[in-house]
Protein backbone atom coordinates (compact mmCIF):
# COMPACT_ATOMS: atom_id res chain seq x y z
CA UNK A 1 0.00 0.00 0.00
CA UNK A 2 1.46 3.33 -0.79
CA UNK A 3 1.76 6.42 1.69
CA UNK A 4 0.80 9.13 -0.41
CA UNK A 5 1.59 10.88 3.49
CA UNK A 6 2.64 14.70 2.82
CA UNK A 7 4.70 14.41 6.59
CA UNK A 8 6.76 11.35 4.85
CA UNK A 9 5.85 11.08 1.21
CA UNK A 10 7.67 7.95 0.86
CA UNK A 11 6.28 4.47 -0.31
CA UNK A 12 5.14 2.81 3.33
CA UNK A 13 4.12 -0.72 2.95
CA UNK A 14 3.94 -1.96 5.94
CA UNK A 15 0.36 -2.83 7.80
CA UNK A 16 0.68 -0.14 10.63
CA UNK A 17 -2.67 -1.14 12.56
CA UNK A 18 -4.56 2.20 13.58
CA UNK A 19 -7.83 3.52 15.30
CA UNK A 20 -10.04 4.05 12.32
CA UNK A 21 -9.44 3.77 8.56
CA UNK A 22 -11.54 5.96 6.54
CA UNK A 23 -12.57 4.86 2.66
CA UNK A 24 -12.62 7.10 0.61
CA UNK A 25 -11.34 10.38 -0.74
CA UNK A 26 -14.51 12.74 -1.26
CA UNK A 27 -15.64 15.35 1.20
CA UNK A 28 -17.59 12.56 3.51
CA UNK A 29 -14.08 10.99 4.07
CA UNK A 30 -11.83 14.24 4.72
CA UNK A 31 -14.84 15.45 6.64
CA UNK A 32 -14.60 12.39 8.85
CA UNK A 33 -11.22 11.48 9.39
CA UNK A 34 -10.13 15.22 10.37
CA UNK A 35 -13.34 14.93 12.89
CA UNK A 36 -11.97 11.49 14.03
CA UNK A 37 -8.12 12.23 14.34
CA UNK A 38 -9.36 16.11 16.39
CA UNK A 39 -10.74 13.83 19.08
CA UNK A 40 -6.74 12.42 19.50
CA UNK A 41 -7.86 9.05 17.57
CA UNK A 42 -5.34 7.36 15.06
CA UNK A 43 -6.80 7.50 11.92
CA UNK A 44 -5.91 6.87 8.42
CA UNK A 45 -7.82 7.78 4.74
CA UNK A 46 -7.86 5.07 2.19
CA UNK A 47 -8.37 6.25 -1.63
CA UNK A 48 -7.89 5.01 -5.05
CA UNK A 49 -6.78 8.59 -6.13
CA UNK A 50 -4.53 10.67 -3.96
CA UNK A 51 -6.78 12.76 -1.81
CA UNK A 52 -5.33 16.20 -2.18
CA UNK A 53 -6.43 15.80 -6.18
CA UNK A 54 -9.40 17.78 -7.26
CA UNK A 55 -12.75 17.15 -6.68
CA UNK A 56 -15.17 17.14 -9.77
CA UNK A 57 -18.11 19.03 -7.84
CA UNK A 58 -18.92 22.26 -6.31
CA UNK A 59 -21.18 22.45 -3.75
CA UNK A 60 -23.65 25.06 -2.78
CA UNK A 61 -24.75 26.08 1.09
CA UNK A 62 -27.07 28.63 2.48
CA UNK A 63 -25.45 31.29 4.25
CA UNK A 64 -26.91 31.01 7.43
CA UNK A 65 -25.02 27.33 7.25
CA UNK A 66 -22.44 27.94 6.51
CA UNK A 67 -22.04 31.05 8.81
CA UNK A 68 -23.06 28.96 11.78
CA UNK A 69 -20.37 26.78 11.14
CA UNK A 70 -17.83 29.48 11.05
CA UNK A 71 -16.53 28.53 7.80
CA UNK A 72 -17.86 31.78 5.54
CA UNK A 73 -14.35 32.75 4.02
CA UNK A 74 -14.52 28.81 2.39
CA UNK A 75 -17.33 30.17 0.21
CA UNK A 76 -15.92 31.81 -3.24
CA UNK A 77 -19.38 33.19 -4.22
CA UNK A 78 -22.09 34.30 -2.19
CA UNK A 79 -25.63 36.04 -3.33
CA UNK A 80 -28.19 38.05 -1.22
CA UNK A 81 -30.27 38.63 -3.94
CA UNK A 82 -31.79 34.89 -3.75
CA UNK A 83 -34.84 34.07 -5.73
CA UNK A 84 -37.44 31.71 -7.30
CA UNK A 85 -40.02 31.50 -9.93
CA UNK A 86 -43.27 29.63 -9.10
CA UNK A 87 -45.60 31.10 -11.67
CA UNK A 88 -45.89 29.20 -15.23
CA UNK A 89 -43.98 32.71 -16.60
CA UNK A 90 -46.76 32.63 -19.24
CA UNK A 91 -49.74 35.70 -20.13
CA UNK A 92 -48.48 38.53 -17.73
CA UNK A 93 -44.79 37.98 -16.75
CA UNK A 94 -45.71 40.48 -14.13
CA UNK A 95 -49.29 39.39 -13.05
CA UNK A 96 -48.56 38.30 -9.55
CA UNK A 97 -47.94 34.83 -9.74
CA UNK A 98 -45.12 35.47 -11.94
CA UNK A 99 -43.55 37.76 -9.76
CA UNK A 100 -40.08 36.31 -8.78
CA UNK A 101 -40.05 34.72 -4.61
CA UNK A 102 -37.70 36.50 -3.08
CA UNK A 103 -35.86 34.45 -0.52
CA UNK A 104 -34.12 37.22 1.95
CA UNK A 105 -31.51 34.27 2.76
CA UNK A 106 -27.70 34.56 1.13
CA UNK A 107 -26.65 31.71 -0.59
CA UNK A 108 -23.08 30.46 -1.07
CA UNK A 109 -20.64 28.24 -3.47
CA UNK A 110 -17.94 26.40 -2.10
CA UNK A 111 -14.42 27.37 -3.61
CA UNK A 112 -14.13 23.30 -3.55
CA UNK A 113 -10.22 23.95 -3.36
CA UNK A 114 -10.05 25.26 -0.55
CA UNK A 115 -12.80 23.70 1.68
CA UNK A 116 -10.75 20.19 0.47
CA UNK A 117 -7.81 22.33 2.04
CA UNK A 118 -9.20 22.75 5.34
CA UNK A 119 -9.90 19.48 6.09
CA UNK A 120 -6.87 17.85 4.77
CA UNK A 121 -4.78 21.09 6.75
CA UNK A 122 -6.87 19.37 9.75
CA UNK A 123 -6.14 15.85 9.25
CA UNK A 124 -2.41 16.83 8.80
CA UNK A 125 -2.13 18.64 11.68
CA UNK A 126 -3.59 15.50 13.41
CA UNK A 127 -1.63 13.13 11.74
CA UNK A 128 -3.97 11.29 9.75
CA UNK A 129 -2.16 8.75 7.56
CA UNK A 130 -2.88 9.32 3.87
CA UNK A 131 -3.12 6.18 2.00
CA UNK A 132 -3.30 5.42 -2.11
CA UNK A 133 -5.04 1.80 -2.71
CA UNK A 134 -8.64 0.45 -3.79
CA UNK A 135 -10.14 -0.90 -1.12
CA UNK A 136 -11.69 -4.60 -2.23
CA UNK A 137 -12.37 -6.94 0.81
CA UNK A 138 -12.47 -6.87 4.59
CA UNK A 139 -11.81 -9.40 7.09
CA UNK A 140 -12.18 -9.70 11.06
CA UNK A 141 -9.03 -10.80 12.63
CA UNK A 142 -10.06 -13.31 15.66
CA UNK A 143 -9.47 -11.15 19.35
CA UNK A 144 -5.88 -11.75 20.54
CA UNK A 145 -4.13 -10.68 23.61
CA UNK A 146 -2.99 -7.00 21.66
CA UNK A 147 -6.59 -6.16 20.61
CA UNK A 148 -9.20 -8.13 22.60
CA UNK A 149 -11.82 -6.92 20.77
CA UNK A 150 -10.45 -7.67 17.25
CA UNK A 151 -10.02 -6.01 14.03
CA UNK A 152 -10.95 -5.10 10.64
CA UNK A 153 -8.50 -6.24 7.88
CA UNK A 154 -8.75 -4.24 4.85
CA UNK A 155 -7.52 -5.63 1.69
CA UNK A 156 -6.45 -3.89 -1.39
CA UNK A 157 -6.81 -4.31 -5.00
CA UNK A 158 -3.45 -3.91 -5.06
CA UNK A 159 -2.84 -6.12 -2.74
CA UNK A 160 -1.87 -4.80 0.62
CA UNK A 161 -3.86 -5.13 3.93
CA UNK A 162 -4.41 -2.42 6.27
CA UNK A 163 -6.14 -3.23 9.96
CA UNK A 164 -8.06 -1.13 12.03
CA UNK A 165 -10.46 -1.36 14.99
CA UNK A 166 -13.08 0.86 12.80
CA UNK A 167 -13.52 0.58 9.32
CA UNK A 168 -15.25 3.48 7.68
CA UNK A 169 -16.71 3.40 4.28
CA UNK A 170 -16.73 6.67 2.68
CA UNK A 171 -17.24 5.85 -0.75
CA UNK A 172 -19.98 7.12 -2.18
CA UNK A 173 -23.69 6.77 -2.89
CA UNK A 174 -22.86 2.97 -3.77
CA UNK A 175 -20.83 2.16 -0.89
CA UNK A 176 -18.60 -0.76 -1.05
CA UNK A 177 -19.33 -2.00 2.30
CA UNK A 178 -22.38 -0.78 3.92
CA UNK A 179 -25.43 -2.61 3.47
CA UNK A 180 -28.82 -1.60 2.86
CA UNK A 181 -32.40 -2.72 2.35
CA UNK A 182 -33.80 -3.32 -1.12
CA UNK A 183 -36.79 -0.98 -0.75
CA UNK A 184 -37.12 -0.55 -4.67
CA UNK A 185 -36.46 1.89 -7.55
CA UNK A 186 -34.30 4.75 -6.12
CA UNK A 187 -35.16 8.28 -7.10
CA UNK A 188 -32.14 10.13 -9.07
CA UNK A 189 -31.63 14.10 -8.73
CA UNK A 190 -30.40 14.75 -12.33
CA UNK A 191 -29.15 17.72 -13.87
CA UNK A 192 -27.26 19.35 -17.05
CA UNK A 193 -25.91 22.53 -16.66
CA UNK A 194 -23.58 25.03 -18.58
CA UNK A 195 -20.93 27.37 -16.94
CA UNK A 196 -20.61 30.12 -19.72
CA UNK A 197 -20.65 33.07 -21.05
CA UNK A 198 -24.21 34.26 -22.72
CA UNK A 199 -25.34 36.83 -25.46
CA UNK A 200 -27.53 38.21 -22.73
CA UNK A 201 -27.56 37.86 -18.99
CA UNK A 202 -29.95 34.42 -18.56
CA UNK A 203 -30.32 35.58 -14.48
CA UNK A 204 -29.90 39.43 -13.16
CA UNK A 205 -26.92 40.75 -12.25
CA UNK A 206 -25.61 39.36 -9.26
CA UNK A 207 -28.67 37.04 -8.73
CA UNK A 208 -28.98 33.69 -7.86
CA UNK A 209 -31.85 31.68 -8.84
CA UNK A 210 -33.20 28.73 -6.96
CA UNK A 211 -35.78 27.49 -8.59
CA UNK A 212 -37.33 29.04 -11.75
CA UNK A 213 -40.12 26.12 -12.83
CA UNK A 214 -41.81 28.81 -15.26
CA UNK A 215 -42.73 26.54 -18.22
CA UNK A 216 -44.40 28.80 -21.01
CA UNK A 217 -41.13 27.51 -23.28
CA UNK A 218 -42.47 24.10 -22.85
CA UNK A 219 -45.03 22.96 -25.38
CA UNK A 220 -48.34 21.15 -24.06
CA UNK A 221 -46.64 17.77 -24.04
CA UNK A 222 -44.15 18.66 -22.55
CA UNK A 223 -45.78 20.26 -19.75
CA UNK A 224 -47.35 16.65 -18.93
CA UNK A 225 -43.94 15.42 -18.09
CA UNK A 226 -42.37 15.21 -15.40
CA UNK A 227 -41.69 19.05 -14.45
CA UNK A 228 -37.94 20.51 -14.78
CA UNK A 229 -36.64 23.75 -12.82
CA UNK A 230 -33.98 25.97 -13.66
CA UNK A 231 -30.76 26.84 -10.76
CA UNK A 232 -28.65 29.70 -12.06
CA UNK A 233 -26.41 31.93 -10.99
CA UNK A 234 -24.25 35.43 -11.96
CA UNK A 235 -20.65 34.04 -11.29
CA UNK A 236 -19.32 37.44 -12.42
CA UNK A 237 -17.15 38.66 -14.92
CA UNK A 238 -20.01 37.82 -17.50
CA UNK A 239 -19.75 34.07 -16.29
CA UNK A 240 -23.12 32.26 -15.81
CA UNK A 241 -24.03 28.67 -14.79
CA UNK A 242 -27.39 27.56 -15.59
CA UNK A 243 -28.46 24.37 -14.71
CA UNK A 244 -31.60 22.25 -16.11
CA UNK A 245 -32.96 20.20 -12.60
CA UNK A 246 -35.06 17.02 -12.14
CA UNK A 247 -35.91 17.18 -8.55
CA UNK A 248 -36.14 13.66 -8.33
CA UNK A 249 -37.25 10.90 -10.23
CA UNK A 250 -37.03 7.09 -10.61
CA UNK A 251 -36.05 6.72 -13.56
CA UNK A 252 -33.71 9.80 -13.40
CA UNK A 253 -35.05 11.92 -16.18
CA UNK A 254 -32.47 11.95 -19.34
CA UNK A 255 -29.55 13.93 -19.78
CA UNK A 256 -30.85 14.73 -23.43
CA UNK A 257 -34.00 15.58 -22.12
CA UNK A 258 -32.74 18.36 -19.43
CA UNK A 259 -30.24 19.57 -22.41
CA UNK A 260 -32.97 20.16 -24.99
CA UNK A 261 -35.25 22.03 -22.36
CA UNK A 262 -32.35 24.12 -21.20
CA UNK A 263 -31.76 25.14 -24.11
CA UNK A 264 -35.76 25.69 -25.53
CA UNK A 265 -35.61 27.79 -22.67
CA UNK A 266 -32.78 29.91 -23.19
CA UNK A 267 -33.93 30.61 -26.79
CA UNK A 268 -37.56 31.28 -25.72
CA UNK A 269 -35.67 34.32 -23.53
CA UNK A 270 -33.43 34.87 -26.76
CA UNK A 271 -30.45 34.06 -24.86
CA UNK A 272 -27.43 32.16 -27.12
CA UNK A 273 -24.72 30.40 -25.42
CA UNK A 274 -21.84 32.00 -26.74
CA UNK A 275 -19.03 30.37 -25.05
CA UNK A 276 -19.10 26.73 -22.55
CA UNK A 277 -16.50 26.60 -20.15
CA UNK A 278 -17.71 23.80 -18.45
CA UNK A 279 -20.52 21.40 -18.53
CA UNK A 280 -21.93 19.59 -15.72
CA UNK A 281 -23.61 16.09 -15.66
CA UNK A 282 -24.86 15.50 -12.79
CA UNK A 283 -26.68 12.48 -10.75
CA UNK A 284 -27.39 11.13 -7.64
CA UNK A 285 -29.63 9.35 -5.58
CA UNK A 286 -32.02 11.37 -3.54
CA UNK A 287 -34.15 8.71 -1.33
CA UNK A 288 -31.56 5.87 -0.36
CA UNK A 289 -33.41 3.94 2.17
CA UNK A 290 -31.46 4.29 5.61
CA UNK A 291 -28.36 1.40 6.02
CA UNK A 292 -28.49 -1.03 8.54
CA UNK A 293 -27.72 0.52 11.93
CA UNK A 294 -26.33 -2.90 13.25
CA UNK A 295 -23.95 -3.49 10.50
CA UNK A 296 -19.95 -3.88 11.98
CA UNK A 297 -18.62 -1.28 9.19
CA UNK A 298 -20.04 2.84 10.04
CA UNK A 299 -20.70 4.42 7.12
CA UNK A 300 -20.46 8.20 6.43
CA UNK A 301 -21.64 10.85 3.60
CA UNK A 302 -23.35 9.31 0.50
CA UNK A 303 -22.53 6.12 2.03
CA UNK A 304 -24.71 6.52 4.71
CA UNK A 305 -27.38 7.44 3.20
CA UNK A 306 -26.81 11.43 4.37
CA UNK A 307 -28.08 13.29 1.45
CA UNK A 308 -31.54 15.59 2.32
CA UNK A 309 -34.14 13.17 0.20
CA UNK A 310 -35.90 16.47 -0.02
CA UNK A 311 -33.17 19.18 -1.25
CA UNK A 312 -30.17 16.69 -2.63
CA UNK A 313 -28.20 19.14 -0.55
CA UNK A 314 -24.83 17.18 2.39
CA UNK A 315 -22.28 19.32 3.05
CA UNK A 316 -23.88 21.51 5.49
CA UNK A 317 -24.92 18.16 6.93
CA UNK A 318 -21.59 16.69 7.06
CA UNK A 319 -19.94 19.26 8.63
CA UNK A 320 -22.47 19.68 11.52
CA UNK A 321 -22.16 15.86 12.11
CA UNK A 322 -18.98 14.66 11.71
CA UNK A 323 -17.98 15.70 15.21
CA UNK A 324 -21.16 14.06 16.86
CA UNK A 325 -19.75 10.82 15.77
CA UNK A 326 -15.97 11.37 16.04
CA UNK A 327 -17.15 12.24 19.35
CA UNK A 328 -19.57 9.17 20.10
CA UNK A 329 -16.55 6.59 18.83
CA UNK A 330 -13.85 7.84 20.67
CA UNK A 331 -16.18 7.45 23.80
CA UNK A 332 -16.26 4.14 22.38
CA UNK A 333 -12.39 3.63 21.77
CA UNK A 334 -11.88 4.47 25.42
CA UNK A 335 -12.91 0.52 25.91
CA UNK A 336 -9.72 -1.63 24.34
CA UNK A 337 -12.44 -4.38 24.81
CA UNK A 338 -14.45 -2.89 22.11
CA UNK A 339 -14.45 -4.66 18.98
CA UNK A 340 -15.69 -3.58 15.12
CA UNK A 341 -19.31 -4.00 15.84
CA UNK A 342 -19.76 -2.09 19.33
CA UNK A 343 -17.96 0.70 17.54
CA UNK A 344 -19.44 0.86 14.53
CA UNK A 345 -22.63 0.71 16.95
CA UNK A 346 -21.73 3.64 18.45
CA UNK A 347 -21.05 6.14 15.38
CA UNK A 348 -24.01 4.82 13.33
CA UNK A 349 -26.51 5.57 16.68
CA UNK A 350 -24.73 8.88 16.88
CA UNK A 351 -24.77 9.43 13.14
CA UNK A 352 -28.62 8.32 13.22
CA UNK A 353 -30.17 8.75 16.33
CA UNK A 354 -33.97 8.16 16.56
CA UNK A 355 -35.34 11.73 16.12
CA UNK A 356 -33.11 12.07 12.56
CA UNK A 357 -34.66 8.98 11.76
CA UNK A 358 -37.81 9.89 12.48
CA UNK A 359 -37.27 13.33 10.21
CA UNK A 360 -35.86 11.12 7.33
CA UNK A 361 -38.76 9.15 7.19
CA UNK A 362 -40.75 12.66 7.03
CA UNK A 363 -38.68 13.85 3.98
CA UNK A 364 -38.92 10.67 2.40
CA UNK A 365 -42.80 10.92 2.64
CA UNK A 366 -42.29 14.24 1.21
CA UNK A 367 -40.72 13.59 -1.72
CA UNK A 368 -42.83 10.76 -2.64
CA UNK A 369 -45.51 13.06 -2.86
CA UNK A 370 -43.73 15.72 -4.92
CA UNK A 371 -42.45 13.12 -7.43
CA UNK A 372 -46.29 12.70 -8.20
CA UNK A 373 -47.01 16.07 -8.47
CA UNK A 374 -47.89 17.00 -11.91
CA UNK A 375 -46.41 20.71 -13.11
CA UNK A 376 -48.95 23.60 -11.56
CA UNK A 377 -49.64 21.07 -8.43
CA UNK A 378 -45.64 21.41 -7.67
CA UNK A 379 -45.56 25.26 -8.71
CA UNK A 380 -48.51 25.69 -6.02
CA UNK A 381 -46.74 23.33 -3.79
CA UNK A 382 -43.53 25.39 -3.61
CA UNK A 383 -45.03 28.90 -3.81
CA UNK A 384 -46.82 27.88 -0.44
CA UNK A 385 -43.69 26.13 0.88
CA UNK A 386 -41.72 28.99 0.20
CA UNK A 387 -44.63 31.86 2.00
CA UNK A 388 -43.98 29.64 4.71
CA UNK A 389 -42.43 31.56 7.83
CA UNK A 390 -38.22 32.51 6.54
CA UNK A 391 -37.19 30.30 9.21
CA UNK A 392 -39.52 27.22 9.10
CA UNK A 393 -38.68 26.89 5.28
CA UNK A 394 -34.87 27.22 6.16
CA UNK A 395 -35.27 25.07 8.83
CA UNK A 396 -36.83 22.52 6.44
CA UNK A 397 -34.09 22.96 3.99
CA UNK A 398 -31.40 22.46 6.08
CA UNK A 399 -32.62 19.89 8.33
CA UNK A 400 -32.17 21.63 11.60
CA UNK A 401 -35.56 22.16 12.39
CA UNK A 402 -36.15 19.39 16.00
CA UNK A 403 -39.42 16.83 15.04
CA UNK A 404 -41.83 18.91 16.49
CA UNK A 405 -40.59 22.02 14.22
CA UNK A 406 -40.66 20.13 11.12
CA UNK A 407 -43.90 18.90 11.72
CA UNK A 408 -45.70 22.13 13.13
CA UNK A 409 -43.71 23.37 9.51
CA UNK A 410 -45.62 20.38 7.83
CA UNK A 411 -49.16 21.04 9.18
CA UNK A 412 -48.61 24.96 8.44
CA UNK A 413 -47.79 23.88 4.66
CA UNK A 414 -50.85 21.73 4.57
CA UNK A 415 -53.34 24.42 6.25
CA UNK A 416 -51.76 27.26 3.87
CA UNK A 417 -51.88 25.21 0.47
CA UNK A 418 -54.36 25.86 -2.15
CA UNK A 419 -56.99 22.82 -1.98
CA UNK A 420 -55.29 20.72 -5.15
CA UNK A 421 -52.21 20.47 -3.21
CA UNK A 422 -53.68 19.60 -0.11
CA UNK A 423 -55.47 16.85 -1.74
CA UNK A 424 -52.08 15.70 -3.04
CA UNK A 425 -51.02 15.34 0.15
CA UNK A 426 -53.87 13.47 1.79
CA UNK A 427 -54.10 10.71 -1.59
CA UNK A 428 -51.75 7.85 -0.33
CA UNK A 429 -50.48 6.30 -2.94
CA UNK A 430 -48.16 3.71 -3.86
CA UNK A 431 -45.31 3.33 -1.28
CA UNK A 432 -46.21 6.42 0.52
CA UNK A 433 -48.52 4.99 3.59
CA UNK A 434 -45.59 2.92 4.55
CA UNK A 435 -42.90 5.46 4.39
CA UNK A 436 -45.70 8.14 6.28
CA UNK A 437 -45.97 5.40 9.35
CA UNK A 438 -41.95 5.69 9.62
CA UNK A 439 -42.40 8.55 11.40
CA UNK A 440 -44.29 6.76 14.31
CA UNK A 441 -41.96 3.39 13.91
CA UNK A 442 -38.12 4.63 11.95
CA UNK A 443 -35.89 1.73 10.97
CA UNK A 444 -34.21 0.49 13.84
CA UNK A 445 -35.90 1.68 16.31
CA UNK A 446 -34.68 -0.86 18.85
CA UNK A 447 -31.82 1.07 19.23
C1 LIG B 1 -22.71 16.96 -9.58
C2 LIG B 1 -23.13 16.94 -8.12
C3 LIG B 1 -23.40 18.15 -7.48
C4 LIG B 1 -23.73 18.15 -6.12
N1 LIG B 1 -23.96 19.35 -5.52
C5 LIG B 1 -24.16 19.39 -4.20
C6 LIG B 1 -24.26 20.65 -3.54
O1 LIG B 1 -24.25 21.70 -4.17
N2 LIG B 1 -24.37 20.68 -2.19
C7 LIG B 1 -24.41 19.52 -1.46
O2 LIG B 1 -24.47 19.59 -0.24
N3 LIG B 1 -24.38 18.32 -2.07
C8 LIG B 1 -24.25 18.21 -3.41
N4 LIG B 1 -24.19 17.00 -4.03
C9 LIG B 1 -24.51 15.77 -3.25
C10 LIG B 1 -23.33 15.20 -2.41
O3 LIG B 1 -22.89 16.20 -1.51
C11 LIG B 1 -22.17 14.72 -3.29
O4 LIG B 1 -22.58 13.62 -4.06
C12 LIG B 1 -20.89 14.36 -2.50
O5 LIG B 1 -19.82 14.33 -3.41
C13 LIG B 1 -20.95 13.01 -1.79
O6 LIG B 1 -19.77 12.91 -1.03
P1 LIG B 1 -19.13 11.54 -0.56
O7 LIG B 1 -17.77 11.87 0.00
O8 LIG B 1 -20.08 10.78 0.26
O9 LIG B 1 -18.95 10.69 -1.92
P2 LIG B 1 -18.05 11.01 -3.20
O10 LIG B 1 -17.83 12.46 -3.35
O11 LIG B 1 -18.69 10.25 -4.31
O12 LIG B 1 -16.66 10.36 -2.85
C14 LIG B 1 -16.47 8.94 -2.80
C15 LIG B 1 -14.98 8.66 -2.68
O13 LIG B 1 -14.77 7.28 -2.45
C16 LIG B 1 -13.70 6.84 -3.28
N5 LIG B 1 -13.85 5.40 -3.52
C17 LIG B 1 -14.78 4.77 -4.26
N6 LIG B 1 -14.54 3.43 -4.27
C18 LIG B 1 -13.44 3.23 -3.48
C19 LIG B 1 -12.71 2.07 -3.10
N7 LIG B 1 -13.04 0.82 -3.51
N8 LIG B 1 -11.64 2.24 -2.29
C20 LIG B 1 -11.27 3.46 -1.84
N9 LIG B 1 -11.95 4.59 -2.18
C21 LIG B 1 -13.01 4.46 -2.99
C22 LIG B 1 -13.85 7.69 -4.53
O14 LIG B 1 -12.65 7.69 -5.28
C23 LIG B 1 -14.16 9.05 -3.91
O15 LIG B 1 -13.00 9.69 -3.50
C24 LIG B 1 -23.85 16.93 -5.39
C25 LIG B 1 -23.60 15.73 -6.06
C26 LIG B 1 -23.26 15.72 -7.40
C27 LIG B 1 -23.02 14.39 -8.10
Amino acid sequence: MQDVGHRTGAMEPRDIPVDVLVVGGGPAALCLAAAMASEGLRVAVLAPHDPRAPWPNTYGIWGEEVDALGLAHLLEHRWSNTVSYFGAGDRDPMAPANRPTLHGRDYGLFNKVELQRHWLDLCDLHGVRLLQGTAQQLRLEPPSAETPGGLNVLTTAEGCDHSARLVVDATGHEPLFVRRPDEGPVAGQAAYGVVGRFSAPPVDSGQFVLMDYRCDHLTPEQRQQPPTFLYAMDLGDGRFFVEETSLALAPPVPYDTLKTRLQQRLAHRGIEVLQVEHEEFCLFPMNLPLPDLQQPVLGFGGAASMVHPASGYMVGSLLRRAPLVARAVAAAMADPAAGPAPLAQSGWLALWPVSLRRKHALYQFGLEKLMRFPEAQLRAFFATFFALPNALWYGFLANTLTLPELVGAMVHLFLKAPWGVRWGLMLMQGRELRLGLRLLNPVGTRS
